[in-house]
């Protein structure tokens, strides 16, 4: 419930816990059996990535990131149990974890695309033929992104040879525009936030047969994209030779925004470890819009406009009012909670990445580095009691969701603006 109490701290801009009173393990609410045609689907593309994104080629073309040592991280922060972090900043071409759905949505849409146009479906490799990829050239992916989901489907699209049309805020990061449009992409830019964005996107494609839309707020596709990620995750830890168990719990944290991208990974995960994982979102203190969501219940759409808060924030990946409704009714009975975090901790924690562990991220994606310090606090604890984890015995791993492309003087700008005059 949306208590009084909560909607006031919320209100204050004090970052809280919120800790998800509905969870039980129930039957899924996603088909799982569309996260193994997502597995099966980039496993067969991997032939395509490997001849048409370069940073993949001679490989298999996996797309994939590295689960890194967070240990430094731990000590700076005082943690318990063993910290890793989960390096989507690093993942190939986009630079953040869009590239899970973003990708899978594109090759979706080139696989449907040729099929119709007489592809026998056996090798993916042949679609970087010129053949295919002058058809692709009469086809336009379209969707409407605070910035990454744009960079993840406009980057993909236009090394299949596709069109590529980005509807972004007007206030969106110029650095991000740029890059697409040097890509070959179309940016459309609008006033308001980006739901207007999302709309106008939306309508565009209608109007235009040779036109897909990739839907944040809806899309099956893009969600079971992100859903690899749990059998992924499960074999990189057990390569490290890290148990999960009841003993030895799995805590994830995860930046969220609309909640597709972790809400899918959640599911994922949930799919391989059921209750031995537990998952929680972090949202900046301006857009609690999952948080807002699912303590109100899914009766109808609730934003953070509602609850009186502007949605400005310096993680532009997680300025979303409105959360999808597709993850909230995904996580209702999933999600071990969500935690909110300031900018100015946001801060903090980019310039830890940096110092203490080499790794360059974007504010967004430092956001779920909060967590364990959630969990150490009084409701985290009485949580761990109630649910038998032992926050020394677990493996934390904090999900960095992107930054990877992010420009040098643009990075030199956030982790300037901490210092002292
Ligand atoms: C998009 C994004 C997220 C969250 O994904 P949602 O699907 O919007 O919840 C987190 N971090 C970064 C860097 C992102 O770009």
């Amino acid at each position: 419930m949306l208590t009084p109490q909560l909607l006031d701290t919320l209100k204050r801009r004090e970052t809280t816990l919120w800790i998800n009173p509905l969870r039980s393990p129930s039957r899924p609410v996603f088909d799982p059996a569309l996260v193994e045609q997502a597995a099966r689907r980039f496993q067969r593309a991997g032939g395509l990535l490997a001849r048409t994104v370069r940073s993949l080629a001679g490989g298999d073309g996996l797309v994939e990131s590295p689960l890194i040592d967070a240990e430094p991280l731990r000590q700076a922060l005082a943690g318990e149990g063993r910290w890793l972090i989960k390096a989507d900043h690093r993942m190939p071409l986009a630079g953040s974890v869009k590239a899970r759905g973003g990708f899978h949505e594109v090759l979706a849409y080139a696989e449907r695309v040729a099929l119709e146009a007489g592809w026998d479906g056996e090798d993916f490799a042949s679609l970087a033929e010129p053949r295919w990829r002058s058809l692709f050239d009469e086809h336009r992916l379209i969707v409407g992104s605070t910035g990454n989901l744009g960079i993840s489907i406009g980057l993909l699209s236009r090394a299949l040879g596709f069109n590529a049309q980005v509807h972004m805020s007007r206030d969106a990061s110029e650095w991000k525009k740029k890059l697409l449009r040097d890509e070959g992409a179309e940016v459309v830019e609008h006033d308001g936030d980006y739901a207007v964005a999302v709309q106008a996107g939306r309508r565009e494609a209608e109007a235009d047969e040779h036109a897909h839309f990739v839907d944040d707020e809806r899309s099956e596709l893009l969600f079971a994209g992100y859903a690899v990620a749990g059998e992924r995750l499960a074999s990189q830890l057990s390569a490290q030779g890290i148990e999960v168990s009841s003993k030895h719990p799995l805590l994830v944290y995860l930046p969220c925004g609309v909640g597709g991208a972790p809400g899918g990974i959640t599911f994922g995960l949930k799919q391989v470890f059921g209750e031995s994982v537990h998952c929680w979102f972090a949202e900046p203190v301006e857009s609690p819009s999952v948080l807002v969501q699912l303590a109100a219940g899914l009766d109808s759409p609730v934003s953070v406009y509602d609850v009186g808060l502007d949605n400005q924030t310096l993680a532009d990946g997680l300025a979303v009012a409105q959360a999808s409704m597709l993850a909230s009714r995904c996580m209702l009975d999933s999600l071990a909670g969500v935690f909110t975090v300031s900018d100015e901790a946001l801060r903090g924690y980019l310039r830890l990445a940096q110092e203490r562990l080499g790794e360059r991220l974007e504010p967004s994606a430092t956001a779920g580095f909060a967590g364990p310090h959630w969990l150490g606090e009084a409701a985290g604890r009485a949580w761990c009691e109630a649910n038998g984890v032992d926050l020394h015995a677990a493996t934390h791993v904090l999900w960095s969701t992107g930054g990877g492309l992010v420009p040098d003087e643009v990075f030199a700008g956030w982790v300037k603006a901490e210092e002292p005059e």
